[in-house]
């Protein structure tokens, strides 16, 4: 790992990486290929954890693409310099900001949309400049082999290659001096890369999760609600970072939200053959998430076969904030409903509380949705709506406090692999002298009065 890493540095000091045009090549170069394995990339998360075509292309494939097309799009823009106004202090000069490269970087993935968490950070990486050292999840084994494959065979090691492994690797490569490490997975795992870059002071984003709740108030329209919920919370079996992890609904509309969010799941026939439903991605997690159904609080659900890792989604009723259920991210499709008097009684408890990963807030009141956007903090989220918000690439994605440090996508997926080296450039033409010595009283005078403006 070692002499891969030095060969990445060699590479990148040959200034091969930082051309524009290299960068774009390579980008064309990874669209290319994902257009050539898509079939081998359906074929392997269908083995890993059924997951269908449809969902692979939807919510992977085609939002790398779209990071794909976008980047090559922008990057010039992006990689420009960056004009600012000088400072009078500095007269006569002009300041900018050049977009370098940070180098040799180290990306971690997690294993819930492999393709996607794995190679979204790689083409900001690449459009921002640097050499790249991925390390796909180990838990779906075909997906990682094939990612292996795609890069490994298509990529000179000096620039982008794929490291396959676990624990025992990652600690391997955790050792090293990396100029950025990019993390996707657990706030518990993400504390371990914390600590191992700080060895070295190397740069990292951590994109984490946490609990990330869904506020649903009595003025909102129950049933589209309900349905954006059922979507957002089943989708990959509840095994995204930014589903809803659980529910806090008003006290007064509690029994019509839960008629309506059984009838929803109900029919939608949530199945692996009807391709909209995975399974949990191994037996450790199956048993974890066994532990926090509790029998007596089922409100629908809470069937599981355990030979094909399928639990069914489930809902839990009468739920407080010391239940099991509520003392971990849940990251499987089970979804506890906790119930609320008003907004007052539950706004200082989410305050208290982690920052998460995301917050969905439902309701008409306007008053209602400023009154939470301005008392919770979370790193993104919607309003009336839940997971979507990914979508959009203007918008910078990552966590806040336990949920996560930094973030990317778009053009803040580029900044983040990126130094900005700040600039000013002096002319020759002109030398003030007031700020040499002798420190005169009208030196002293004039300067005060620069500094004033300036
Ligand atoms: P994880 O933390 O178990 O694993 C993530 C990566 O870390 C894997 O590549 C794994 O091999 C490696 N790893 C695991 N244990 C390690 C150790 N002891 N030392 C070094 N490396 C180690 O997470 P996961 O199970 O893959 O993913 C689930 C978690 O990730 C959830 O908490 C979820 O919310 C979060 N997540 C966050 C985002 C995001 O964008 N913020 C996206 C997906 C998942």
């Amino acid at each position: 790992m070692q002499q891969l890493l030095d060969a990445q540095r060699r590479f990148f000091a040959t200034q091969a990486t930082k051309p524009i045009a290299f960068r774009k090549k390579q980008l064309d170069r990874l669209e290319k290929l994902l257009k050539q394995y898509e079939g081998e990339l359906y074929a392997a998360i269908y083995a890993d954890f059924k997951k269908s075509e449809f969902d692979t292309y939807t919510s992977e494939i085609a939002l790398l693409y779209q990071d794909i097309k976008e980047a090559k799009r922008n990057l010039t823009y992006w990689a420009a310099k960056e004009h600012v106004p000088s400072s009078l202090i500095n007269f006569p000069s002009k300041s900018y900001i050049i977009k370098e490269p940070l180098g040799a970087c180290l990306v971690i993935g997690a294993w819930n949309y492999p393709y996607l968490l794995s190679l979204a950070p790689v083409i900001a990486a690449i459009a921002a400049g640097n050499t790249v050292i991925l390390k796909p999840s180990e838990l779906p084994a075909r997906t990682s082999a094939v990612l292996e494959k795609l890069i490994n065979t298509n990529f000179e090691p000096e620039f982008l290659k794929v490291v396959e492994g676990g624990v025992p690797e990652t600690t391997e490569l955790l050792k090293l001096q990396f100029n950025k490490i990019f993390f996707t997975g657990s706030t518990k795992v993400g504390k371990i890369v914390y600590e191992a870059a700080a060895k070295h002071l190397t740069p990292v984003t951590l994109e984490l999760g946490g609990k990330s709740p869904a506020i649903v108030m009595a003025d909102c329209k129950l049933k589209l609600a309900v349905k954006r919920l059922v979507w957002a919370k089943f989708l990959n079996a509840g095994q995204t970072c930014i589903a809803p992890d659980y529910i806090l609904v008003e006290k007064s509309i509690e029994t019509k939200f839960l008629q309506a969010l059984r009838e929803e799941i109900i029919s939608e026939h949530f199945s692996v053959e009807n391709h909209n439903y995975v399974q949990i991605i191994n037996d450790d997690n199956f048993e974890r998430l066994l532990q926090m159904i509790d029998a007596e609080k089922v409100w629908y659900g809470g069937e599981t076969r355990a030979q094909e890792r399928i639990i069914e989604p489930t809902v839990l009723r009468d739920i407080d904030f010391d239940h099991k259920s509520m003392q971990e991210e849940i990251f499987g499709p089970i979804l506890p409903v906790i119930s609320f008097e008003s907004l007052d009684t539950i706004l200082p408890k989410l305050h208290d509380l982690p920052k998460p990963l995301a917050t969905y807030v439902f309701t008409a009141s306007k008053k209602k949705k400023e009154q939470i956007l301005k008392y919770v903090s979370f790193g993104g989220g919607m309003v009336n709506d839940a997971v979507m918000h990914i979508a959009n690439s203007e918008l910078p994605f990552g966590g806040v406090g336990m949920s996560g440090i930094g973030a990317y996508h778009g053009k803040t997926g580029f900044d983040c692999f990126s130094h900005h080296k700040s600039m000013v450039e002096k002319a020759t033409w002109l030398e003030l002298p007031l700020k040499y010595y002798p420190h005169t009283a009208s030196r002293f005078k004039w300067i005060k009065r620069l500094l004033k403006l300036s």
